[in-house]
């Protein structure tokens, strides 16, 4: 029997001349897809919770979680049953029209978030896009004729996302060189440097874009008073201050935002990554009346934001992450995590809250020890040299992640060898 098991019709379109093994779906892939992302590391083929099987009929514990997407892992039955029934009712409409499931999802997004009254949302399609709307929306921030708000600030390490405009906030030179000119008027102040951010904050300032805990940059957080020194910057200067939520936010960190405790009302945040339970949805949240009557009617849109499958899909991921308690559930297991890490010979740092973890190594052999993993059937990733991610579905259990700390010495060592 094949390996892709999700039907008959299908495996016969992709497969007609029967089973293809992994490297042979790795040469297919080469000879027709753009070469961006080089070489998978594996053909994934079927998944349940936290685990995953590639084209060969290997198992793998997942740990990154498609990137931090997969909060509920792979197949969940009832977001599964709530994407299809949805799909069997209505599955697009375009934003001529609305539906009750995009209602419903801007409504809980609102609950959550804690936002004040007159707050709305606007639903994209991914994290980029989100972002690419709070860059318009920070350019409606435009002050006066005489005055012009034209600077956007971002931090060093930042990653927005790979859209134009995420890309002129996003700070890794190889990711921006190649696409100049940006979007112009941004500038990158160096990261946790709060005098840097109150020195270029100033009347000429549109908005400054904020990631709680930067996460491409190998799990950074932001120090302490850092976010509550940003809002008096950015309200003293009539600034917007955006917080970029799109790895952090829906229960990722063990809060619904990895700000809700800093105590401040921010002016939007972005969401995407967790927030469809593996279904693609971005959106932004603007809060307050003032900022949320910046965009108006004409000057934004999109044709799938807001889908009625994607908000259904969020609505199903919300529902089981707060009635099935999954945010304490994170907490929990991201400590009992972080402090098996802690006490590894070799790793020398571990950051990050909840199920968002960054651990420094004490060489730089972080890609050696992907590999590693992949090989001993464990899905990691490696943002620096000597950084391992680790951003599992939100319902990994206490045993998963044991059989993740019990391995790592070895991982470690066959890197260590290997170099
Ligand atoms: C992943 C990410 C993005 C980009 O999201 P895409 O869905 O890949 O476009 C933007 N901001 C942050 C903080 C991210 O982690």
């Amino acid at each position: 029997m094949s390996q892709i098991e999700a039907s008959p019709e299908l495996t016969e379109i992709v497969e007609p001349h029967g089973h293809a093994t992994g490297a042979q779906w790795l040469s297919r892939y080469s000879a027709s897809l753009l070469g961006v992302f080089g070489t998978p590391q594996r053909v994934l083929v079927r998944g349940a919770g936290c685990l995953v099987w590639d084209a060969d009929g290997k198992e793998y514990l997942d740990l990154l979680g498609g990137i931090a997407v997969n909060a509920l892992g792979h197949a969940h039955p009832f977001v599964t049953s709530v994407i299809s029934s949805q799909l069997a009712t209505l599955g697009h409409v375009s934003n001529f029209f609305t539906s009750p499931t995009q209602i419903g999802l801007a409504e809980k997004l609102l609950e959550i978030s804690k936002a004040p009254a007159g707050s709305k949302v606007f639903f994209a399609n991914s994290g980029t896009e989100a972002v690419e709307a709070a860059f318009k929306l920070a350019r409606r921030n435009a002050g006066t004729a005489a005055k012009p708000r034209t600077k956007i600030i971002a931090l060093d390490g930042a990653f927005h996302g790979r859209t134009m405009g995420a890309l002129a906030l996003t700070s890794k030179e190889a990711y921006r060189a190649p696409f100049a000119p940006l979007p112009g008027g941004v500038v990158h102040v160096p990261f946790g440097d709060i005098e840097a951010l109150r020195a270029a904050t100033d009347d000429t300032t549109a908005a400054v874009f904020l990631e709680p805990i930067q996460g491409e940059a190998g799990v950074r957080p932001l120090p302490a008073g850092y976010l509550q020194a940003a809002r008096e910057a950015t309200s003293a200067a009539g600034a917007l201050l955006i917080l970029d939520e799109v790895q952090t936010g829906i229960g990722r960190t063990g809060k619904w935002l990895a700000s809700e405790d800093a105590g401040i009302v921010p002016d939007a945040v972005t969401l995407a990554k967790g927030l469809g339970g593996g279904f693609p949805i971005g959106a932004l949240i603007t809060f307050g009346p003032g900022v949320s009557s910046l965009l108006t009617a004409g000057q934004h849109g999109t044709t799938f934001g807001g889908n009625p499958v994607a908000t259904a899909a969020a609505l199903a991921t919300l529902h089981v992450l707060e009635n099935q308690h999954v945010l304490g559930h994170v907490r929990e297991t991201g400590e009992h995590l972080r402090a098996g890490l802690a006490a590894i010979d070799g790793v020398t740092e571990v950051r990050g809250e909840g199920l968002l973890i960054g651990f420094d190594l004490d060489a730089d052999v972080a890609p050696a020890v992907v590999t590693a993993g992949l090989d001993a059937g464990f899905i990691i990733n490696s943002p620096t040299p000597r950084t391992i991610r680790l951003a599992p579905p939100l319902i990994l259990t206490t045993d998963q992640a044991d059989r993740f700390l019990a391995a790592l010495p070895a991982l470690l060592q066959t890197a260590k060898d290997a170099q």
